[in-house]
């Protein structure tokens, strides 16, 4: 076989059009062409999805690479049926019938009413069956009520793979019956649309430079798993590891791989990579020290000008991954570090039934209708001194606070509702058995997880792992991060300032702020507008941090030299964000380090800093994604938003009410400290008045990681 040069991985959905923000559950489309892993792409809907393809197989097709496209249904149909449909032993014969019937567009397909009228080509009910819309359709059953079709329910390719559906089923959680019926439509375009050009695996010959073949990304389930416990969308995992594993097969193990004989049932298709999940996996697992994040990371997709606020969240949060390292500290080290592993507890909590408070141990037992009376046993049960014997039947025992139970006891009464004298207590009846004990386990069973990998260390977690018996902690190193300012107007606090400069206030904020987030600041000092310095400034940075904030000079204006080089190294997006305030956004990889260019504006830098770099170095830290905590307050002003962007207003909490600074004007810091948070305004245009609700974020949930 010639090898293939491309590699793409296509994950299909049969849903109307999902919007512009990815989201899970509809087409993704990962790509590795000529050995260069792409960033997984959103497919909003099944027109952009067939662009797409059509691009990229004539992108391929120019570059003279041959090309692999991996398509997550089924190509065929259990044995017999492209006969009984068309006349034909063929499957291919298939997927032109289904094109010549299926009409598609973005919003809504007849797949079930095709569905039904195959139905009725067939004796008894079935086979296919799931009926997702409101209205009846002839022929096809909501429920899998069929019968007397004659057709086996699974291809062999199904039955061997675990956790695979029948091509029968038309909706439901997991099912495929819907993406076959839709997706063969597309596939067969490509193939008339190239004619000669596109094969099907494995129906026909890999000779022509471009195959469709199907792949299932649920053999490398356990893959997909690990990568998504880092963040990010599942399906954009699955398409991405997909074609990297296909990528990064060898040849000829490809080849072996692709050259499955069917023989069985050759018009059924079959499921590349079947019986090979353990090597597929190896080949597109991600290696255990994490990967350097791609340099074209931060690029915006073609056409991208104004990025709303969330959108632009979204992007950070799919394309950023932990790249710190790992390492075990003591439990009274760990406070404030972020998890590297799910922890388990090596005992359990309370590790024996105990008492919960000072009071009289007995067996529930002893106990007959009314008052009490029970003699008591010589001794006491204390916390770490345990009472030695057994207790028997009809006696009681002097415990105190978190004493084990001893043997014999199982219910214990508060000293304060006994008489005691004698050698005796008497007290009132009606006491439930276990009454003010604590059952071994009853907190956390040893073996529990007790906290999870990304857990940003409370003092009470320190607290619980303790208690459970952990003793040292897998944690990510901490992630560094550098603080540049630029600025041919800026001197340092202190020295003396001539006409027309200013004292650099963006930098103690930045270093204080990364250090209250739990990173480690590493200040760069400041450099003149000046391209050569800031080179070398952010070759520093990237040496010596996992990155790099800087402010200033992030715009598109002659002095804006962070924007140049980041677009000079070509791994520049300059996002305008639609944020106010703090427009100009310069993300891009320097070095391989994430550089964050904030706006000069010390009100917008912090801001921008607050919403964009706190969650990204969240993400690089291992912490995982964190949405900050806000709520809604009745305002305490009145104001007219227009429409376009969002709005960050520094504000405070008095009396209940959401005070908010009397200048919007972004050069003001004393408004910054002033300010206790931020009042978040959506989007849209809106009509303020006081009493009205908005949401206020404070600073401190912003704090902390
Ligand atoms: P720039 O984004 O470089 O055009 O800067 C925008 C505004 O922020 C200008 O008025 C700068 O003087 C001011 N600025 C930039 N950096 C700082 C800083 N580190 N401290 C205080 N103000 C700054
Ligand atoms: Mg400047």
């Amino acid at each position: 076989m010639i090898p293939f040069d491309s590699f793409a991985m296509l994950d299909w959905s049969s849903g109307n059009d999902t919007g512009p923000r990815p989201r899970r559950d509809a087409i993704w489309l990962g790509c590795v062409r000529g050995g260069v892993e792409e960033a997984p792409r959103y497919l909003r809907n099944r027109v952009e999805a067939e662009a797409a393809l059509v691009d990229l197989i004539e992108a391929e097709r120019a570059a003279g690479r041959r090309l692999l496209i991996g398509c997550d249904f089924p190509f065929g149909f259990p044995a017999g049926f492209a006969l009984r449909l068309t006349g034909r032993d063929d499957p291919l014969a298939v997927w032109d019938w289904l094109e010549a019937r299926i009409e598609d567009g973005p919003r809504a397909n007849k797949r079930f009413d095709v569905a039904g009228g195959i139905n009725a080509l067939f004796p008894g009910i079935g086979p296919f069956w799931f009926n997702g819309l409101k209205r009846e359709i002839a022929g096809l059953p909501r429920r899998d009520t069929r019968t007397g079709h004659g057709m086996a329910d699974r291809r062999r390719a199904d039955r061997d793979a675990p956790g695979s559906f029948s091509a029968w089923q038309m909706g439901g959680a997991g099912a495929v019956g819907g993406q076959v019926l839709i997706g063969l439509p597309v596939l067969n375009r490509l193939r008339r649309r190239f004619a000669g050009a596109v094969a099907v695996w494995p129906f026909e010959a890999l000779e022509a430079p471009v195959a469709l073949v199907e792949a299932w990304p649920g053999l490398i389930n356990r893959a997909v798993r690990r990568a998504e416990a880092a963040g990010g969308i599942r399906d954009a995992h699955q398409v991405r590891l997909m074609a990297r594993g296909m990528a990064r097969l060898p040849a000829a193990r490809l080849a072996a791989m692709l050259s499955v004989e069917a023989a069985e049932a050759p018009e059924e298709g079959w499921i590349f990579g079947l019986g090979h999940e353990e090597e597929l996996m190896r080949a597109c697992d991600d290696p255990l020290a994490p990967p350097p994040l791609r340099d074209d990371c931060f690029a915006l997709p073609a056409g991208v000008e104004w990025t709303p606020v969330d959108e632009a969240l979204a992007l950070l949060r799919d394309r950023l991954r932990a790249v710190v390292g790992k390492e075990v500290l003591p439990l009274g080290q760990a406070g404030g570090r972020v998890l590297a592993a799910d922890v388990t507890a090596r005992r359990a909590n309370p590790p024996e039934a105990n008492t919960a408070v000072d009071g009289y141990g007995f067996a529930h037992q002893s106990l007959g209708e009314g008052d009490q009376v029970l003699p008591l046993v010589e001794g006491c049960a204390a916390a770490g001194g345990p009472y030695p014997g057994a207790v028997p039947e009809g006696y009681a025992v002097r415990v105190l606070t978190g004493a084990a139970l001893p043997e014999g006891v199982d219910t214990v009464i508060l000293q304060e509702d006994v008489t005691l004298g004698q050698g005796r207590i008497a007290f009132r009846g009606g006491l439930r058995r276990g009454a003010n004990t604590r059952r071994a386990g009853e907190d956390v069973a040893a073996g529990a997880v007790v906290l999870g990998a990304g857990r940003v260390l409370t003092p009470a977690d320190l607290a619980l792992c303790a208690a459970v018996g952990l003793a040292d902690l897998p944690v990510y190193e901490r992630l560094r991060v550098a603080v540049i300012s630029t600025g041919d107007e800026l001197v340092e606090p202190g020295e003396e300032a001539a006409p027309g400069q200013i004292f650099d206030a963006n930098r103690p904020m930045l270093l204080s702020l990364i250090a209250q987030m739990g990173h480690e600041a590493v200040d760069l000092g400041r450099v003149a507008d000046d391209r050569a310095a800031l080179r070398a400034a952010l070759d520093r940075g990237a040496g010596e941090a996992d990155a790099i904030l800087t402010s200033g000079g992030a715009s598109a204006g002659d002095e804006d030299h962070v924007s140049a080089l980041l677009n000079a190294a070509g791994a520049m997006a300059e996002w305008r964000v639609a944020l106010k305030p703090g427009r100009p956004l310069a993300l891009g990889m320097w070095g391989g380090a994430p550089v964050f260019g904030l706006p000069g504006n010390p009100v917008a830098a912090l801001v921008c800093a607050l919403i964009f770099a706190r969650p990204a170095l969240r993400l690089l830290s291992g912490a995982g994604w964190a949405a900050p905590q806000g709520f809604d307050v009745p305002a305490a002003i009145a104001k007219t938003k227009k429409p376009g962007r969002r709005e960050f207003l520094r504000a405070r909490l008095r009396e209940g009410r959401a005070e908010v600074f009397h200048s919007e004007g972004s050069g003001r810091i004393s408004g910054l400290s002033w300010a206790e948070g931020l009042v978040e305004l959506p989007d849209h245009g809106l009509e303020i008045q006081p009493g009205d609700a908005v949401r206020y974020i404070p600073f401190t949930s912003f704090l902390g990681g």
